[in-house]
């Protein structure tokens, strides 16, 4: 049924993957679908506020996301799932719907919120992928 799902990831918030992590991999099991880990790091800002930033900031998050992402893959998906590592910049939910896109994915797994804010149901990112998304969102609730 899903051929290609997509599990965004916050990479500050370890709690938001500990619950759809392994849905998203239990769902890849039963359809033999491939798995597209995506992490969105945020823009640093231009003018005055991306001045005080040293030179190669940008250049070095990104990179430092692309090794976490990658070690995350290698150390919690199982061998027999076919997986890729994806990094964007910009603000994560539209970064989530691009990428869906051009990844062509058919589901996105993410989780409601972080645990610990118990007071919302949908966090912001998660509400306007819900919102936004042409394909179908599984919303693991924290
Ligand atoms: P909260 O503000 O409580 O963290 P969010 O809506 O931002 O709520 O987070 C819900 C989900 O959105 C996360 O579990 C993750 O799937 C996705 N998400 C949020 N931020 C990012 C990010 N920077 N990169 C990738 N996915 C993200």
């Amino acid at each position: 049924m899903y051929k290609r799902i997509l599990l965004p990831i916050d990479l500050d918030q370890e709690s938001s993957r500990e619950k759809a992590l392994p849905v998203a991999m239990e769902y890849c099991q039963i359809f033999g679908a491939r798995l597209f880990l995506l992490t969105v790091v945020p823009e640093f800002g231009s003018g005055l506020i991306g001045s005080f930033f040293p030179p190669d900031f940008e250049e070095k998050a990104i990179s430092e996301a692309r090794d976490r992402i990658e070690a995350l893959a290698r150390e919690k998906i199982s061998s027999n799932i076919k997986v890729s590592c994806h990094v964007a910049q910009g603000p994560a939910y539209e970064e989530i719907l691009s990428s869906a896109r051009e990844l062509k994915a058919d589901l996105i797994v993410m989780a409601s919120h972080r645990p610990e804010l118990k007071d919302y149901l949908l966090g912001p990112n998660a509400a306007r992928v819900v919102r936004h998304a042409p394909i179908s969102v599984l919303v693991v609730r924290n």
